[in-house]
């Protein structure tokens, strides 16, 4: 099953590929979770990367390219894939084409998470994270025990990039840079829609019916 969960930030991609993840067993790939555990451990990616990342922007397509080719080549994603954050950019999807013809693994599907502007905003300034990857919401998704994460244990912190103007820009980036890619999935015949306002719970439903056919 090879799957692009696609959305706006703050959508629910996140949140829904750690279910998918666990459920249907193939990796989930973050492109956001790569680069900041680069920045973390302070490689030479991870310095170039924050720059972008803490202003909203996007890190420049071929620091994306090389990182998720060398990823998709890794022997974990011979049965399937769960791309969350990639592509981001008509040159980022062009190149995944590429990369997917080239390794045999075509893409089965995209799957669209539609959620309005001001509920992202309210989701993303509200969001905690985790190290792990998992993240929470202090009033939809809190986690047992306040400040804890579920799944490791470790501390949850607020991304530097979560607060109410870098969010801003990174919605107006989406709208510029990645919302066309839409109309670039329909017209491939890979796109479809699900609504991404409801419960957690109602979302996974929904995306399990779509990735049921593809098992
Ligand atoms: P993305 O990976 O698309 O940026 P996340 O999965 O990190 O998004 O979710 C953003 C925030 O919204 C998190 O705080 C998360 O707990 C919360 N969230 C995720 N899905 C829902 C939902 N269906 N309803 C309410 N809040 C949600
Ligand atoms: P969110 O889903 O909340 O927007 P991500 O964790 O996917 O956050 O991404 C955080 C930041 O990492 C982005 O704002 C951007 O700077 C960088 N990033 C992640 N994926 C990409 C990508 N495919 N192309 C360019 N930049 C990326
Ligand atoms: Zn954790």
């Amino acid at each position: 099953m090879n799957v692009v969960l696609f959305g706006p930030p703050g959508a629910g991609k996140g949140t829904q590929a750690k279910e998918l993840s666990q459920k249907y067993d193939i990796p989930h790939i973050s492109t956001g979770d790569i680069l900041r555990a680069n920045v973390r451990e302070g490689t030479e990616l991870g310095l170039k990367a924050k720059e972008y990342m803490d202003k909203g922007e996007l890190v420049p397509d071929q620091v994306l390219i090389g990182l998720i080719k060398d990823r998709l080549e890794e022997p974990d994603c011979a049965n399937g894939y769960l791309l969350d954050g990639y592509p981001r950019t008509i040159p980022q999807a062009d190149a995944l084409t590429g990369i997917l013809n080239e390794i045999n693994k075509p893409l089965d599907s995209v799957i669209n998470m539609g959620v309005g502007d001001e509920e992202l905003v309210k989701r993303l300034s509200g969001r905690r994270s985790c190290k792990c990857g998992e993240s929470y919401h202090i009033m939809f998704n809190s986690p047992k025990e306040e400040g804890v994460c579920n799944a490791c244990g470790g501390q949850l912190y607020q991304r530097d990039d979560d607060r109410e103007d870098v969010i801003r820009q990174r919605l107006a980036v989406y709208n510029d840079k990645t919302k066309p890619l839409i109309e670039y999935y329909d017209n491939a015949g890979l796109l479809v829609n699900v609504d991404g306002a409801g419960l957690v719970d109602s979302v996974l439903a929904d995306i399990c019916k779509i990735m049921d056919q593809y098992k």
